[in-house]
């Protein structure tokens, strides 16, 4: 598989995955500079060779509109690793508002969940404390670089510096 290149904004925050293709182009147009290579590869065109980026950072700061992550199904299960915080299974998965929605509960990443569909049908419309349920970790808002992580363990890790793991 080929390998992707991380993109950071001038304040080294995560903008963007792109190909080395796309990399190389906004290199040779003088928009970004290579932080880090993935040794032992390169690029080859007919006549030459060159490094091949695996981090690059923007020259010009890029005013990109933080949007997050998605907010939806296979992204919160992504959060919670697959599993019901809960009971920790990792069958017939659902999402479940902790403070159910009749009660004036948020469709949002601090207030939805993964939940089988056994707690989820037990807890119904109450709160985890009312029916005796401990959460195994709170809901959090991931950041783009929670889930580049995922990517950057298996893929580069020659990303894991720049990521920010930190939650929000
Ligand atoms: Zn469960």
């Amino acid at each position: 598989m080929e390998k992707k290149v991380l993109v950071l904004n001038l304040d080294h925050t995560p903008v963007a995955i792109v190909t080395v293709q796309k990399a190389l182009v906004l290199s040779f147009l003088g928009k970004v500079s290579s932080l880090v290579h993935y040794e032992y590869l390169s690029v080859r065109t007919v006549d030459k060779s060159f490094p091949y980026p695996a981090v690059v950072r923007l020259h010009d700061y890029k005013n990109i509109p933080y949007k997050g992550v998605l907010l939806n199904r296979n992204n919160l299960y992504r959060r919670d690793n697959h599993e019901c915080v809960y009971c920790g299974s990792r069958k017939h998965l659902t999402i479940d508002h902790v403070l159910p929605r009749s009660k004036g509960g948020q469709t949002n990443w601090k207030n939805l969940v993964t939940a089988c569909h056994r707690c989820n049908t037990q807890k119904g419309d109450k709160t985890p404390e009312q029916v005796g349920f401990v959460m195994r970790q709170p809901p959090f808002k991931p950041t783009l670089s929670y889930f580049l992580a995922e990517y950057a363990e298996r893929n580069a890790e020659e990303w894991l510096p720049f990521l920010d793991l930190k939650t929000v």
